[in-house]
């Protein structure tokens, strides 16, 4: 099956049936370090994984797999047919941030990865962590999960550069048949946005909701402008809460109109704002916003702002997930200045496997990593971006994860 991958001896493959996951104790659950500061907060995370799962009676089995640099000097490829195999079959994957190089080279890593795997929403918690500095005075009301598409938008990669025969081809069609005139020296790109990708991203961040006891799921679009494709969005994500939650959704004009504005208990409202006030909405009406839905390139944005109210991206983690399949991945980038140096936060990292370890159904280990990360911070034990805020004791990559570990044991 695999073409330079040995599977581990041991560990059992997590299975999935009729729609759920069947995890075993010892799962086998592949991992790739990613290019630049992968190599060093991806061991630090797995370290803390690891003492987290031995704590609650679990192991983890690791079976290393490669992406980015490293897989292209094993392989003459960036992102190897072994490295989506290993994923496809095993189901659940950590990951280290992958370089993309703007411009010219190679499509994004991170974007093939997520199309050709269809693990279409992006989710990203954004909550507070107690002890890390911040740019607002109530961090605390900040607490969403960010549901973001990720296999369209103007993200599918259809576009052509400027003067190329597809541009020229596109500018003469657009022309000759619709008359639309646009500049010959234009790149072209395409911005396609489906009900059916649309509905299913909806569809789990409403599930999603319901299973946490969340209050409301915001429907963020631009479809004042882009109607058929933005505004579609919340059109279809509209109907996915009333044609299949009717019994738990209601809307904003529901809310005020029967319920005199007062949210009744089981029920979730579904809400919608247009991108750029929601990006003021969530700096300034924090505790207004719960689960947040949205296409790709406005999730994009969103989420990296979002997580700036809380800290910052050295602290932020994030998932890909797909039916039956999920790669648990920071926000952050591959930082290729501080790579290799036992420097940068593996915080982010750690959350991402905790993420994980939620996801498998191991919710005590998720929250008992959570709860370790905070009071390491609050003990004052920080690495570099933390420590230039706050002070305290900074130290390297690997001895954060040392010092959460410590704490996990006093829990
Ligand atoms: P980046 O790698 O996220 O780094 C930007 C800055 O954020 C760093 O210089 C650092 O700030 C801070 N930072 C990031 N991670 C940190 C950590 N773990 N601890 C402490 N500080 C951290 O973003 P970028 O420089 O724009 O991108 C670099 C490469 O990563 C690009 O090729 C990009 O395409 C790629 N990328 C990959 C992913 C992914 O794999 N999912 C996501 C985003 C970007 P200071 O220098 O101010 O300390």
């Amino acid at each position: 099956m695999f073409q330079k991958l040995k599977k581990p001896e041991e560990g059992e493959k997590i299975e999935y049936k009729n729609g759920k996951l069947l995890v075993p104790d010892d799962p086998i659950i592949p991992f790739f370090k990613g290019d630049g500061i992968g190599h060093d907060v991806v061991p630090a995370a797995i370290s803390v994984l690891d003492k987290t799962a031995e704590l609650i009676g679990k192991k983890v089995v690791w079976f290393e797999i490669y992406a980015g640099e490293e897989a292209y000097k094993l392989y003459g490829n960036y992102l190897p047919e072994d490295t989506l195999n290993a994923i496809r079959e095993f189901r659940v994957a950590l990951k280290g941030p992958l370089t993309t190089p703007v411009s010219g080279g190679y499509r994004s890593l991170n974007v093939t990865l997520r199309q050709v795997l269809d693990l279409y929403a992006n989710v990203r918690p954004v909550y507070y962590i107690k002890g890390v500095p911040t740019p607002v005075k109530e961090p605390e009301k900040v607490n969403f999960v960010i549901f973001r598409e990720s296999t369209e938008d103007v993200y599918a990669g259809i576009e052509w550069q400027k003067g190329s025969k597809e541009a020229m081809k596109f500018i003469e069609i657009l022309e000759r048949d619709f008359g639309i005139k646009i500049r010959k020296d234009s790149g072209i790109g395409v911005k396609p946005i489906s009900e059916f990708a649309t509905k299913r991203l909806v569809r789990l961040a409403i599930r999603y909701a319901i299973e946490n006891k969340r209050r409301s799921v915001t429907l963020v679009h631009k479809g004042n402008i882009m109607k058929f494709t933005e505004g579609a969005f919340r059109d279809w994500g509209y109907e996915v809460a009333k044609n299949e939650f009717g019994e738990i959704c209601i809307t904003e004009e529901e809310l005020i109109d029967k319920f005199n504005g007062k949210q009744p208990e089981g029920k979730i409202v579904v809400k919608d704002r247009i991108a750029d006030n929601m990006f003021q909405q969530i700096i300034l009406r924090s505790e207004e916003y719960d689960v947040i839905a949205l296409p790709n390139l406005n999730g994009d944005y969103l989420s990296d702002a979002a997580a700036a109210l809380v800290g910052g991206l050295g602290i932020a983690p994030g998932s890909d997930i797909g039916d039956g399949i999920a790669v648990f991945e920071p926000i952050h980038g591959s930082a290729p200045k501080y790579a290799k140096q036992n420097k940068v936060n593996p915080t982010a990292e750690i959350l991402s496997g905790a993420l994980m370890f939620e996801y498998l159904g191991w919710k005590k280990a998720s929250e008992m990593i959570k709860k370790a990360v905070e009071i390491t911070i609050q003990e004052g034990i920080v690495t570099y971006d933390l420590h230039r805020q706050i002070g305290g004791k900074l130290v390297g990559t690997k001895e954060f994860a040392e010092a959460v570990i410590a704490n996990l044991e006093t829990l």
